[in-house]
């Protein structure tokens, strides 16, 4: 059984269902739902991706490319001109979510919410 997350009501069908991130958690909502909620709280980037749509999707998908495309390219740069330690780690942690954290909310997107309305 699927729950949404903002009125509490079940969710009966995918075709009423919006997985979203909030925070680091993946959770469902109604189509209805979710558009008011990012009408009162607006959202960061990530957060305001539908992940059970197509360009959900292909975000989950190329995040980590475009991710690891760029801390390579970083750390070749860092390599000429070492940049103070803080600055490196931000740069890491920032990678690691974008790396993992995306096609990790794409499963569980898939897995807790997409699957059990079949
Ligand atoms: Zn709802």
């Amino acid at each position: 059984m699927v729950e949404c997350h903002r009125c509490g009501k079940v969710i009966a069908s995918k075709n009423e269902l919006t997985t979203a991130l909030q925070g680091l958690k993946v959770w469902g909502y109604h189509n209805e739902c979710y558009v008011e909620h990012l009408r009162k709280e607006p959202s960061l980037l990530f957060r305001s991706i539908r992940l059970n749509t197509h360009a959900g999707k292909i975000v989950c998908i190329l995040a980590p490319f475009v991710g690891a495309i760029i801390a390579f390219s970083v750390m070749l740069s860092s390599l000429q001109s070492r940049p103070p330690l803080l600055i490196m780690i931000v740069w890491v942690v920032v990678f690691l979510i974008v790396i993992v954290g995306m096609p990790y909310a794409r499963y569980r997107s898939y897995h807790h919410f997409e699957k059990p309305l079949g």
